[in-house]
Parts: structure tokens; C-alpha cells; sequence
């Protein structure tokens, strides 16, 4: 190994070194302040960029028809202790319901409780355990201005508000305890979606309210719902109304119906859910609002298939803030088709499938009647995807 010699510095020699030294710590110190006022520069064009960031939030909903609760469907589901329970019912659909932040169904027949004695059609009073089974299935929107709201009389009614008021995280329409509840200012919010809800029936089957007691069941007219929306209308992003309107047993839309879904899209409703037909009429849109027309029946004693099928729609709310500008659109529109099993004559073991989880011994030939009510759903707009049975 060869040895270095160290060679020693001149005192020139050490001036013109630190000389060196110092020009490189100068120059380096330049090039970081160079490179930091570069550095500034370009976070100056961040937070212009950032200061208003594009806000998206989504919320999806979704919307089932009528519980219509006839005898044979509570009987069915008294227990041995004299208590009733139609969980098993919602079997099937409850899982689906834990996908969906709204979830929308129409309380056709009145929630009296049995201390008013349960009763049948033409004058239905149910249980309050029926509402037990849609809150357990995560029911969260729920209309109740129907035909039948007033079967019970006031006492009916306030029982039945009774029985919701306890159930904090349910939103209800369409009955209320006063004027003053009824023209309250409700706004709620979703995932950062604030939405506003409404019910109303066009039909009364002759049971009016007492006179000055008009809030219990809210009776449409262009007055009541244009005083409602006009309240919440530019304080929330979506509107959506529950319409009890149509014609029974009828897969048309009635002029009434049209005419209503028009003035309501003109009042800048987003999305309404039209119930009480009994059957599936389709789903179409008036500009940007979405017209469910009918869910049909989502439980029910009624014969024949065609009342016993009845519509499952979802849709997702999408907000965006972009620029301080808020838009709403409602995307992906599906319907699904649900129908009510039962065995014995109609009188045990009520369970609501969706088509998809039927079978030939459930319901032989269910892939003809599917492709029958899709035809009508589906007969006014091809915005509406539904799925393929398969099998
Ligand atoms: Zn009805």
C-alpha cells in the first residue's frame, strides 16, 4: 500500500480555501432561496385552487308501495302470547334495506293499535306491531295520507302519530296533530343532502276530516302543496312528494295523475312516489323530476298476481358544490319487482320476495309476469334499468 503524503496549506493557500468555502456556502444559500421563492410561487397557485374545493356527497334512497294489513296477514302474524309479529315478513328485504341511507314505504292502512280492535277491509285498523316490523327493516320515510287514514276516526289517527312519535329516526307525512304541525318548516339532512318530505291523498273513500280538523289527513289540493313546497323549496337540495292518487287496479296513469305530476314538477319537485293503484304503473320523468306513477301493493291480501306484484325503486341523490354552485341530479334509476307469498288459500307464511329470489314453485311462470310489469314500468322512459331475473 503506498502512503499519501499530506501536502500542507500556505497561509495563501488557507485564504484562497476559505475563500472557496465561502463563495459555495453563498451560492448555496442562493440557490435555497431561489428554489424557495420557486417553491412559494407554486403553493400561491394552490390555495387558489384548493380555497373552494369541488364538494360531491350522495345519499341513495329507496321506495317500496303500499302495506295494506288485511286480516289474514295479521292473523297470521298473532303469536301464541296474543302479541303479533311481522318481522318474518320483511325477511328478504330487510338485508337489501341496510344498503340504502332513505328507505320509503306507504302506510296504507291506519296503525290504530289493537286497543281500537283490529279490523278489514272497507275499515282497516292494524297493529302498531306492523310498524315495529318496517322500523326493525330500517324504514325511515313513511307517508300516511291514504284513503284510509281516517277508517279509525281521530282516534285512529292520533293513535297511529302516537305510535311514530316514539320512533325518533322515522319521518312521517301527511298526518299531523295540528295546523301548526303541519305547516311547520321540517327540513332533515342526509350525507349532507338536506331534503324535505310530503304526503297527500287525492282520495278520502267519503271519510272527511271533522271540519277544523283538516290536518289529520292531508286531502290534496294545488294550494296546500304549493304552500308546503314553496316553504322549503329554496332552502333544501331535493323535495320529494308521496302522491295516494290513481286509479284502482289500473297499470295506466289517469289524466288526474298527469296533471298533478306537471304541476308538482313545476313547483321544482324532485322525485314523487305515487301509491294506492294496487298494481305497477310506470315511471317516468317531467323534466328533471322522477314520476313513480305506482309501487302497487308492497304487502297485501289481494288477489291475483298482478296485485300481489309490486315495485322496489331506488335512486342516488348526487350533490355537487362547484364554485358555489350546488347541483342536484339523480342518477342510476333502478326498479326491482317484490311480490307477497303466502300459502294455504292466502292465510300463512306472508313473506315479500324480490322476483330475483323467486323460483317456479313460489310462483310458477314468474319470468312472464316479470317481463310483463317490466314492460310497463318501463313503457314511458328508458332512464329505468331493471335487472334480468337470470335462472
Ligand atoms: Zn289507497
Amino acid at each position: 500500500m503506498k502512503a499519501v503524503k499530506k501536502k500542507r496549506l500556505t497561509p495563501l493557500g488557507r485564504i484562497l480555501l476559505g475563500l472557496v468555502v465561502v463563495i459555495i456556502l453563498a451560492g448555496g444559500i442562493g440557490s435555497y432561496i431561489l428554489l424557495s421563492n420557486h417553491v412559494e410561487e407554486v403553493q400561491e397557485i394552490i390555495p387558489a385552487e384548493t380555497d373552494d374545493p369541488k364538494q360531491e356527497m350522495t345519499a341513495n334512497l329507496i321506495m317500496v308501495g303500499d302495506a295494506l294489513i288485511h286480516s289474514a296477514i295479521y292473523q297470521d302474524a298473532k303469536q301464541a302470547d296474543g302479541s303479533y309479529d311481522f318481522k318474518p315478513m320483511l325477511e328478504y328485504i330487510k338485508p337489501i334495506m341496510q344498503e340504502y341511507d332513505l328507505k320509503y314505504y306507504n302506510q296504507e292502512t291506519i296503525l290504530g293499535g289493537s286497543e281500537l280492535g283490529l279490523s278489514n277491509y272497507p275499515r282497516f285498523n292494524s297493529p302498531y306491531e306492523v310498524g315495529d316490523a318496517f322500523v326493525d327493516a330500517g324504514f325511515n320515510l313513511v307517508s300516511l295520507a291514504t284513503n284510509h287514514t281516517m277508517d279509525k276516526g281521530e282516534q285512529g289517527v292520533l293513535n297511529s302519530l302516537d305510535y311514530w312519535s316514539k320512533h325518533s329516526n322515522v319521518y312521517t307525512a301527511g298526518s299531523y296533530r295540528s295546523f301548526e304541525d303541519r305547516d311547520k318548516k321540517v327540513i332533515q339532512e342526509v350525507n349532507g343532502i338536506r331534503y324535505a318530505f310530503f304526503s297527500y291523498t287525492t282520495w278520502t273513500n267519503g271519510l272527511n276530516t271533522p271540519s277544523g280538523k283538516e290536518y289529520l289527513n292531508n286531502v290534496y289540493s294545488e294550494e296546500l302543496a304549493r304552500a308546503d313546497i314553496e316553504r322549503v323549496r329554496d332552502e333544501v337540495d331535493i323535495v320529494i312528494v308521496a302522491m295516494h292518487w290513481g286509479t284502482e287496479y289500473s297499470t295506466g296513469i289517469s289524466p288526474a295523475q298527469e296533471q298533478i305530476a306537471n304541476y308538482l314538477a313545476s313547483l321544482g319537485v324532485d322525485i314523487i312516489i305515487g301509491s294506492h293503484p294496487h298494481v305497477v304503473e310506470p315511471i317516468d320523468f317531467i323534466g328533471k323530476t322522477m314520476v313513480i306513477y305506482s309501487l302497487g301493493n308492497f304487502i297485501s291480501d289481494q288477489e291475483g298476481i298482478e296485485r300481489l306484484t309490486g315495485l322496489m325503486v331506488n335512486v342516488t341523490i348526487h350533490k355537487t358544490i362547484d364554485d358555489g354552485v350546488t347541483t342536484i341530479a339523480l342518477e342510476n334509476p333502478e326498479a326491482q319487482l317484490i311480490y307477497t307469498h303466502s300459502v294455504y288459500g292466502r292465510k300463512r307464511n306472508f313473506k315479500v320476495y324480490p322476483y330475483t329470489s323467486l323460483n317456479e314453485v313460489l310462483l310458477p311462470n314468474y319470468h312472464t309476469y316479470y317481463e310483463k310489469y317490466r314492460q310497463i314500468v318501463c313503457s314511458r322512459s328508458d332512464k329505468i334499468t331493471m335487472p334480468d331475473l337470470g335462472g
